[in-house]
């Protein structure tokens, strides 16, 4: 682990080390082409095989039902705040929108420059929390149900999944996908940026039931209609090529994890570290989100004051630990542990955690 820190940056993110060395490895050289993977066309057939193996791997690990579809699009996981508003939001009807946290929020307001999306429910202002089912308000007729699985600023996660009925199930699955097992077949649409779970900034990757390609809107722009992405299997423009490559490095190295049910339970082991430390010194690691909504991504907590806070993150940054500061607009401590994060680095962290609190009580 030559010169490798502990990186808890938020996104982008850590990334697994045999990803890192394996792109490292073919970087100038892809497959003995003499030509690095961001040199090769988009059209030739080594990389029909990286984005064919990519959808492939998707498939596999997180068993996407045959009637749905992968694409890969540029824009971050905001673009397709709009996009799924401008394909789904139907003029006269509503969609409805749960809001949980700023990504939430953000989701909103791009459906309300372009529509009359209602909110279902809300955890305004601190979003300490997840909402129950019975406190969102569905609308039978809406045009599509939005839900963002983990907030990150906040350190809130679906437990799980609300019911919506017949109505269509959007999920921005940035910051939590592949971090457990889930039923694709809940939902109709599925988004995520690829820069926290996934790989690289640069790509999103789009998991579209067939029935929600057909109801994209014939007039308009062309980049902004999914069944364009769909019909030219993301090759309608040059795709991130590079990102799309690390991707699926990254999902090699999920299926040689031992896939999903392996990286949930890792994933668990380091949630039952850190909140331990959390419950076990609740007035002093402070919680920022109620029990029950807890992410097992993003961890979030104060301290007693703003001067421990500082002290705590520029220790830790001393002894290994980086980007543990949390989100400018809450402040406090954010521990984003994402599928990359070793259980070493979090039994270190949390070891850590109890050293300073003895040196600080
Ligand atoms: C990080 C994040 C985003 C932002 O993604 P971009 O790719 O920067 O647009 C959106 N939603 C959620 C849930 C995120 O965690």
């Amino acid at each position: 682990m030559a010169n490798r820190i502990f990186n808890f940056n938020p996104g982008p993110a850590t990334l697994p080390l045999p990803v890192l060395e394996k792109a490292k490895e073919e970087f100038v050289n892809y497959s003995s082409l003499g030509m690095s993977v961001t040199e090769i066309s988009h059209r030739s057939k080594q990389f029909d095989a990286i984005l064919e193996d990519t959808k492939k791997l998707f498939c596999e690990i997180l068993g996407v039902p045959q009637n749905y579809k992968i694409i890969f699009l540029g824009g971050g996981a905001s673009l397709q705040f709009s996009m799924v508003a401008m394909n789904f939001l139907a003029q006269g009807k509503s969609a409805d929108y749960v809001v949980t946290g700023e990504w939430a929020k953000k989701a909103l307001k791009e459906a309300q420059i372009l529509g009359q999306p209602k909110v279902a429910a809300t955890t305004e202002p601190d979003f300490k929390r997840i909402p129950k089912q019975n406190e969102i308000k569905l609308d039978p007729n809406a045009c599509y149900v939005h839900i963002t699985s983990n907030e990150t600023i906040s350190g809130t996660q679906w437990a799980q999944y609300p019911d919506v009925g017949t109505v269509p199930l959007i999920c921005d699955m940035s910051s939590d996908i592949l971090c457990r097992k889930f039923d694709v077949s809940r939902f109709a649409l599925i988004y995520a940026g690829a820069q926290k779970n996934l790989g690289p900034a640069g790509v999103t990757v789009v998991i579209i039931r067939d029935d929600l390609v057909e109801k994209c809107p014939e007039k308009m722009p062309t980049m902004l209609n999914y069944k364009t992405h769909v019909a030219k299997n993301s090759l309608y423009n040059t795709p991130p090529v590079f990102a799309i490559y690390m991707i699926k490095l990254v999902l090699d190295w999920v299926k040689g994890q031992g896939g999903l049910a392996k990286v949930e339970e890792i994933n668990n082991e380091k949630a039952r570290l850190v909140y331990g430390i959390l419950d076990k010194y609740p007035d002093y690691f402070k919680s920022a989100a109620e029990k029950e909504s807890r992410s097992i991504m993003n961890v979030t907590l104060r301290m007693k004051n703003e001067e421990t806070e500082k002290m705590f993150i520029d220790e830790a940054a001393k002894a290994g630990f980086h980007g543990l500061k949390g989100h400018r607009s809450v402040g406090g401590i954010r521990v984003s542990m994402y599928n990359a994060m070793p259980l070493e680095g979090i039994k270190k962290l949390v070891e850590f955690m109890e050293d300073f609190k003895k040196r600080n009580p």
